[in-house]
């Protein structure tokens, strides 16, 4: 890696806090440095306050890009200059590309989550989903789901503060695709069960199941599960979530944790800053 930089090395930054936890630096490089590719990409603790100032960097810069995490997924768009549709939709942005001094927000986590699944050759299209969770990772998934085909699907949130961008992402998906979208309640534990008893695939995309609420899970009763449901948790720290370990007691057949979409999300931000594909296999390798 290091004999590959040079003065022609190009920048992509990863733009988050806290975040020298991430994967992605790891991923990219190896990435780059497999298919001997003149880029680096490096991780910069940014948050709110210094963010204006870190996007302004990628044009002085002249960097390819970045990827944009927590805390500012929303904040970021106002300083970019064109949007994605889809993220617009979405309403967040974890990708940036710069041509030439004009940057584009994208979203790529939703179309990380639609990939994983063709990976496993599981085709959700025109079929049912539930899914629980309106957060930035429940709304991308939703409304990429929604657009690539989904054919229904049930949006579960608890009475907190994402239930009302549970009710957005219903009425957008109504509004622009054919897919149709209701909005249910985590609480009413009957609609839960009835919803999950005619679905092809579950997705959890809520934060139950990684630390802090490691160890919980919002269905405890294997027998809510059946062999041919899909079940897809996003969370991947830890691998094997309380929910899949239900899901395996029910005897699912597919239970997922959250690693194929974290990989194909990356892979989808590599395409868009290198034109080239990312060698997922050989980056699974190395990080699992
Ligand atoms: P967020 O804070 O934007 O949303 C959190 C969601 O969880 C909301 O819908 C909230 O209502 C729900 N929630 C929180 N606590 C709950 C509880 N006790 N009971 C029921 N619902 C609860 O977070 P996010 O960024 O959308 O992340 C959510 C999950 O998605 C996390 O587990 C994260 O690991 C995962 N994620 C995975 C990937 C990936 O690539 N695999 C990418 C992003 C996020």
């Amino acid at each position: 890696m290091l004999n590959q930089l040079d003065g022609h090395t190009i920048l992509i930054g990863l733009m988050a806090y806290p975040i020298r936890h991430s994967m992605s630096p790891t991923m990219h490089n190896h990435s780059f440095e497999k298919l001997g590719l003149n880029y680096a990409y490096l991780a910069f603790e940014v948050d709110d306050k210094t963010l204006p100032k870190a996007i302004d960097s990628i044009r002085a810069l002249d960097m390819r890009g970045s990827n944009i995490s927590m805390p500012n997924k929303q904040t970021v768009i106002p300083l970019l200059d064109k949007l994605d549709p889809t993220a617009e939709m979405i309403g967040a942005v974890n990708t940036i590309v710069n041509d030439n001094g004009v940057l584009t927000g994208y979203t790529t986590d939703g179309v990380g989550f639609m990939q994983s699944l063709d990976d496993e050759n599981l085709n959700i299209r025109g079929q049912k989903m539930v899914l629980s969770g309106a957060g930035g990772a429940g709304t991308a998934i939703a409304i990429q789901a929604a657009f690539d085909g989904v054919k229904e699907m049930a949006i579960f949130n608890r009475d907190d503060e994402f239930l009302e961008n549970a009710q957005r992402n219903v009425d957008i998906i109504n509004e622009k695709t054919d897919c149709k979208a209701t909005l249910h309640h985590l609480e009413d534990q009957d609609d839960f069960k009835a919803q999950l008893a005619d679905a092809f695939i579950y997705c959890d995309s809520t934060s139950v199941g990684m630390n802090p609420l490691e160890g919980q899970t919002l269905i405890s009763d294997p027998s809510w599960f059946r062999k041919d449901l899909i079940v897809y948790d996003t969370v991947y720290a830890p691998r094997t979530t309380k929910l899949m370990e239900v899901a395996e007691a029910g005897h699912v057949d597919h239970v997922f944790n959250g690693l194929g979409m974290m990989l194909e999300q990356g892979a989808a931000a590599f395409k868009l800053w290198t034109g080239e594909d990312m060698p997922v296999d050989y980056i699974h390798d190395i990080l699992f």
